[in-house]
């Protein structure tokens, strides 16, 4: 049978993958082991976090599912950092893990030109170094000139609960051998990283009465800039959060010797920033307690998770350190935690559309790149799957900019750098923070989804719109000015805000308030009044940052412009001082004729290329 795309895995990314193929027009196919695992939380039942926010929020704007879903499952809304600046700040959600897969499931059985087949890929079809298809466990064979692998970490995956070993890809699941046997036989750069996750424990089992209780925010607000803000009223329940202790510490120490990670049976690399108890307590062992997030699974199964207490130790060990913690002396155990190793491909091989650089037409997205996290994954899915029909339709590809968004420092951290560690994302990992918010996603990113037809027209109208009154709003504030009258300076002290002593613009006014408020604006210009209290949530923050804003968006047009510079021929790389021997090698390999195709390369950092951009104009002039 014949398709446009292929997506192996109904994983985040399989999942965004085939609906951004499928709502492009392309008939797709998406094939995976278990159909009733489409959309499953192989580990915490939570969307978002601290710059993961920002992912589900970018990948909502550009048309995607993930943040939709989200609200329609959450159990739970907070918004991290919410004291901080509002580049930093991240949105979270628990969520129902078995509604969220339903609804995953359901979105995509129930979209047009997306067919869906329960078997297991056991090997790609190539005829002269492109893509042709796959090739089932069961024989089938289906053709595409487009396939996206998105097998999460099914490839050779091996669980471990103590001295226990088995494949699988998950718990309960089967690993993908043949297929994974097959793309190391192909010669990619294929590695070994290893992640886990922790027990989860029957809620009547659990003392809620001496934990301290952590409630959703009210109002709650939703991830999705489609879904309907003031009428978003979901029934929150409570997180709880207790502590390991001494006790905890003391078991988990004398059982070392019987941990996987410890006992040479893992040799994967763990995510560094989500490490597992035993890895805390080896690595922090000044620490007398951490912290121990007990989270629902769902709304009705009383199935709590234990976030924090990931870990491989054996099952007799897990109940022991898991009853020492205060809360769960008499705690049930569902099911037990595992440690999890799989095959990924160094992304490296990839180009920023994540097409393969070996293989045309093959593409490659989420935790099988070295990344960890279900936002992460979804974001790869989602470029993936707009790349792949753009291929099929001959258009230019679709890359974001490290400027315009944070998929797009994902990827292009991905590409350029490689990993050898589960790559999660961090509001640290982007340089433009305060243009990438979470709140202004959807009109950073809305002429993407507007130019690949992802997100209703309606929605676009009103948000084309939405940016064009903030727009206004900010020059009407450029633009007139305030007079230092005793009136004015009466009403800005009762404020509690710094008066002014000259002719001060409005936009500096606001940028000088301690705290801006819709109130405050509207008492001081009344004119602002017209602006809605979303529009108005926008004005505040991008005058309050005006100065900074302008400052990065300079910058941005100083890179852009140094990326146009063209590299002179038989250009010496080795003469530049301050570059690694291995960033000269591959400059020197590839011959790049501007700094964007240098900046391309796998491995050159923005500082390499700001370093070379100084010494050819220093050459210019004649001064090296
Ligand atoms: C034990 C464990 C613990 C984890 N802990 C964390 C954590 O602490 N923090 C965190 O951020 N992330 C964690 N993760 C990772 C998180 O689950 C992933 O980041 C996320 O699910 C990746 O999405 P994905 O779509 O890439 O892959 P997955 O969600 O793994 O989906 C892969 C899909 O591919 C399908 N598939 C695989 N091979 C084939 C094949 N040959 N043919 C057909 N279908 C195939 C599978 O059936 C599955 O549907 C953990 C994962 C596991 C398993």
């Amino acid at each position: 049978m014949k398709y446009d795309v292929i997506v192996i895995g109904g994983g985040h990314a399989g999942i965004e993958a085939s609906l951004a193929s499928a709502r492009m027009g392309a008939n797709t196919l998406l094939i995976t082991i278990l159909a009733e695992q489409i959309g499953a939380s192989s580990c915490n039942p939570a969307i978002g976090g601290l710059a993961k926010g920002h992912l589900v929020k970018e990948i909502d704007a550009i048309g995607g599912e993930m943040g939709l879903c989200t609200d329609a499952t959450g159990l739970q809304f907070r918004i991290l950092n919410a004291s901080k600046g509002p580049a930093v700040r991240g949105s979270r959600a628990q969520i129902d893990m078995d509604r969220y897969r339903i609804y995953m499931r359901d979105v995509v059985l129930n979209t047009a030109n997306l067919s869906v087949k329960q078997e297991m890929v056991d090997g790609i079809v190539i005829e002269d170094g492109e893509i042709k298809g796959v090739e089932t466990h069961l024989g089938n064979i289906y053709n595409a000139s487009k396939v996206i692998i998105a097998s999460g970490t099914f490839l050779n995956g091996l669980i471990h609960i103590g001295e226990k070993r088995q494949q699988a890809g998950r718990q309960g699941e089967f690993a993908s051998i043949s297929l994974a046997n097959q793309l190391r036989d192909m010669g990619f750069d294929i590695g070994r990283l290893k992640t886990g996750t922790c027990a989860r424990i029957a809620g009547e089992s659990i003392d809620f009465s001496v934990m301290e209780e952590q409630p959703g925010d009210e109002p709650p607000i939703p991830f999705s800039f489609r879904t309907d803000r003031k009428n978003f009223n979901p029934e929150q329940l409570p997180c709880w959060v207790t502590y390991t202790n001494e006790k905890t510490h003391q078991i988990i120490e004398s059982n070392f010797y019987r941990a996987p990670l410890f006992s040479g049976q893992i040799e994967g690399i763990g995510p560094r920033y989500c490490p597992s108890i035993e890895d805390k307590i080896n690595r922090f062992s000044e620490r007398p307690r951490h912290q121990v997030f007990v989270e629902p699974q769902t709304r009705e199964s009383n199935e709590f998770y234990l976030n924090g207490l990931s870990t491989s130790l054996p099952t007799d060990v897990q109940i022991e350190m898991i009853r020492s913690i205060k809360g769960l002396e008499n705690a049930k155990i569902v099911r037990f935690g595992y440690a999890i190793e799989y095959d990924f491909i160094q992304p490296t091989e990839l180009y920023h559309t994540l097409e393969s650089k070996k293989i045309k037409g093959l593409y490659w997205a989420g935790q099988v790149n070295g990344t960890t996290g279900y936002e992460e994954a979804a974001a790869q899915g989602l470029m993936a799957g707009i790349n792949a029909v753009l291929a099929l339709r001959g258009e230019e590809p679709f890359v974001l900019g490290r400027d315009e968004a944070y998929i797009g420092v994902l990827i292009d951290d991905l590409v350029t750098k490689g990993t050898n560690e589960p790559y999660r994302m961090f509001t640290s990992r982007a340089e433009y923070r305060l243009l990438l918010r979470e709140d202004n996603a959807d009109m950073r990113l809305i002429k993407y989804a507007e130019k690949f037809g992802l997100l209703d027209r309606d929605f676009i109208d009103k948000t084309i719109y939405k940016k064009r009154r903030i727009q206004e709003a900010l020059e009407i504030l450029k633009d007139n000015y305030s007079t230092p009258t005793k009136e004015f300076s009466l009403i800005l002290q009762e404020m509690g805000e710094q008066k002014i002593n000259d002719k001060t613009a409005w936009i500096d006014i606001v940028a000088r308030m301690k705290e801006p408020t819709k109130e405050k604006l509207i008492k001081l210009f009344p004119q602002m009044s017209k602006y809605s209290d979303e529009e108005m949530e926008q004005i505040l923050i991008e005058a309050k940052y005006a100065r900074y804003i302008q400052k990065q968006k300079n910058q941005i047009d100083k890179m852009q412009e140094m990326l146009k510079v063209k590299v002179p021929e038989e250009f010496d790389y080795s003469k530049v001082h301050g570059l690694s021997n291995e960033i000269v090698e591959k400059l020197q390999k590839a011959t790049p004729p501007t700094l964007f195709e240098a900046s391309r390369i796998s491995g050159i950092t923005p500082a390499a290329i700001e370093i070379i951009h100084i010494y050819i104009k220093m050459a210019q002039k004649g001064k090296v």
